[in-house]
């Protein structure tokens, strides 16, 4: 994602009520619930960009609590401007590297995982930072729930051969997978992102699986 540095944009995050903020995270660990004040489900958006997708979901499914994770300030205040205006009380945002996931979540605390469009890191050497590798797999695991699952879509093939390899080799199961979104049996009831509107209107194919640990 091109990044533009947003006059004003942490300043804007760290003056709303939706905003947890990396240096607040240990204080909610364990404790997201009360903030939302309800026992529902939560669900995390990691790399959410500018927030459609999680903002969507959030409308369409009152009974579920969302929280997207994003790293850059730049990228986060365009969310919450969206987030001012439709004040949804189950979407909530947190600005951290998602390296840190753990020290935002108890295990058990977060009951599904979106990643959407997540960077490729394409160099070998970076492998360990794509948010599907066995090293982010290990730190899900350590905040999921037991039946908690991830969908993960992309345009970009090599990184989700990848993702596909890291899941089996970490003994994870594929409940379902797809290498063309869009013209397949589960384009029914799905919610596009920013970037797969812009890459699918390239013609660029859209892969999604859905997989969940093995208990
Ligand atoms: N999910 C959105 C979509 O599909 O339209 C945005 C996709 S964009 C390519 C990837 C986003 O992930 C960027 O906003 C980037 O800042 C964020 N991101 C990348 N690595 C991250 C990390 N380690 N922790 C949190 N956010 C991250």
């Amino acid at each position: 994602m091109r990044l533009r540095n947003v006059k004003g944009s942490r300043e804007t995050i760290a003056a709303s009520e939706y905003v947890v903020l990396e240096e607040q995270i240990s204080e909610m660990k364990g404790r997201w619930h009360e903030r939302f004040g309800n026992n529902h489900p939560i669900h995390i958006e990691i790399g959410m960009g500018k927030g459609r997708f999680i903002m969507d979901m959030a409308r369409l499914h009152p009974e579920i609590n969302y929280i997207g994770v994003e790293k850059f300030s730049s990228v986060l205040v365009r969310a919450l401007e969206k987030q001012a205006e439709h004040k949804l009380p189950n979407l909530c945002f947190i600005r951290m590297d998602a390296e840190l996931i753990e020290d935002a979540f108890e295990k058990g605390e977060i009951d599904y995982i979106y990643l959407n469009f997540s960077d490729p890191w394409p160099k070998d050497r970076h492998a360990k930072r794509r948010l599907t590798s066995d090293r982010f797999l290990a730190r899900y695991t350590n905040i999921m729930s037991d039946e908690a699952g991830i969908t993960f879509k992309t345009d970009n093939r090599p990184l989700f051969d990848f993702s596909v390899e890291s899941a089996k080799e970490a003994g994870w199961q594929i409940d379902n997978i797809t290498y063309d979104l869009h013209n397949s049996p589960y384009a029914e009831g799905n919610v596009m992102t920013e970037y797969e509107q812009r890459f699918s209107e390239q013609g660029n194919p859209i892969c999604r699986m859905v997989y969940r640990r093995r208990n």
